[in-house]
């Protein structure tokens, strides 16, 4: 026995960091953000909003993705006249999704003027830098935030460093200049986003928006840069925050950059909802931002959103792309049913499918997980042994092993998942 060995210190439920709840509403649906609730999921429109229909269907798309919240653009007197377009159409189309309006330089105007834009919304988004300028700056930000008291709605005070407020980024600089040792400009900048963003949230409660009601971001594009900021904001407040790195990028740039970001803040218990800005390829889904954010939280064992597919990444044993289209179709299957097995089938976002591409290590990964399958790889005979709950019960062969396998999959999902469901996996075992 090695005399020097010490127990492994397993993970535990990972700590949250302490804040205050606000609940984005539309309807009877009440999505709640911080104050212990799950860490939600929120995605943008790359619509035009005043094509209410177009921009309907994506929002119904990232709705149906999982995206909890979907935020819109309102820039122009014609966006938010078509927000109320918007919203009918989606409650026709049975989605109640709360819609977050983008607001800048002219909010305090198109909330005025258009109180069924202001009505329709379920929380504005205000950019501190962006709402005007000089003298007129704080007058428009208290409009905005005595119509957001009028309509009871949540706000989020959403700073980034690309539109910080230059008066008071001079102001800090100059604070930092008659420091005996100046801070380097790094942190300049950090205290700037932070200051920014907690004066901004305690002028909205001296005029009256609770501080429940308030919810903070401070986006960057650098992911260092991300970890410090939000470190120190989430040491400095109690308000929910708004995670997401901006302008994160494309493919996997994106993703990896806004992973590493997040996930060291949210291992902290730092975060209460997050956004992951793709910039996506030409014709891509929308919706790929919402999977990522979830992917994000389930790896991290945060949430549960669909059943994962673990595959294996191939290598010499692997003689076709067999098992990669068997891993890609069962993920996308997967996908397509859970906005409906979701409330047919409560847990099934717990379950783990395997994928591998050879019988050599296949077995011991697929036996892991609830069904398992090892395709053939070369030199092996052309069959595919399937496990479920780590008991070999079936081998597959033929042309017809996805569609095989799937058939499986599913009659796990209805004998583990559906209703009556722990007594037919007593029978099915007894
Ligand atoms: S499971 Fe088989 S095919 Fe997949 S990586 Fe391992 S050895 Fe290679």
């Amino acid at each position: 026995m090695n005399e020097k060995a010490s127990q492994p210190v397993l993970p535990g439920p990972l700590p949250r960091r302490q804040s205050r709840q606000a609940r984005v509403v539309w309807g009877d649906n009440i999505v709640t953000v911080g104050g212990g609730a799950p860490v939600r999921v929120q995605s943008m429109t790359n619509t035009d909003t005043v094509d209410a229909i177009g921009t309907a269907i994506q929002v119904k798309e990232l709705a149906r993705a999982g995206s909890e919240i979907v935020r819109i653009t309102v820039n122009t007197p014609e966006a938010a006249a078509a927000v109320p377009a918007i919203r009918e159409q989606l409650d026709r189309m049975g989605v109640d999704v709360p819609l977050v309006g983008d607001f800048h330089y002219n909010g305090h105007t198109l909330l005025h003027e258009y109180p069924d834009c202001a009505k329709a919304l379920s929380k504005y988004r205000i950019n501190p830098g962006n709402v005007g300028k000089g003298a007129k700056r704080d007058k428009q930000f208290a409009e905005m935030i005595e119509l957001a008291c009028r309509y009871e709605k949540p706000v989020r005070i959403g700073v980034n460093w690309g539109s910080l407020d230059q008066d008071l980024l001079a102001r800090i600089m100059d604070e930092n200049a008659s420091r005996a040792v100046p801070w380097g400009a790094q942190s300049v900048m950090v205290e700037a986003l932070i200051t920014s963003a907690i004066e901004s949230a305690q002028k909205a409660e001296e005029i009256g928006l609770p501080g429940s009601q308030i919810i903070l971001s401070c986006k960057v594009s650098q992911v260092q840069d991300l970890i410090a900021v939000y470190r120190e904001l989430a040491r400095r407040c109690e308000y929910a925050l708004h995670l997401g790195l901006t302008e994160a990028g494309m493919g996997s740039k994106g993703i990896v950059a806004s992973t590493a970001a997040l996930s060291v803040l949210m291992q902290e218990g730092i975060g209460d909802t997050i956004r992951i800005s793709l910039t996506p390829e030409p014709g891509a889904a929308r919706e790929k931002e919402v999977y990522v954010a979830q992917e994000i939280l389930q790896t991290m064992g945060l949430r549960n959103f669909t059943p994962m597919v673990i595959a294996c990444p191939g290598c010499g044993r692997t003689t076709s792309t067999t098992f990669q289209e068997l891993a890609s179709s069962i993920q996308s299957y997967l996908r397509e049913q859970m906005p409906t097995w979701k409330t047919a089938y409560p847990g099934v976002e717990e379950m783990d499918v395997a994928v591998m591409g050879c019988i050599v290590n296949g077995p011991g990964e697929s036996k892991h997980a609830n069904i398992g399958i090892s395709l053939p790889g070369s030199g092996e005979s052309p069959a595919a042994p399937v496990f479920v709950d780590g008991v070999k019960v079936k081998t597959l062969r033929g042309e017809r092993i996805a569609e095989e396998f799937q058939a499986i999959v599913d009659e796990y999902v209805r004998t583990h998942y559906g209703p009556g469901a722990t007594q037919q996996v007593q029978e099915s075992v007894a």
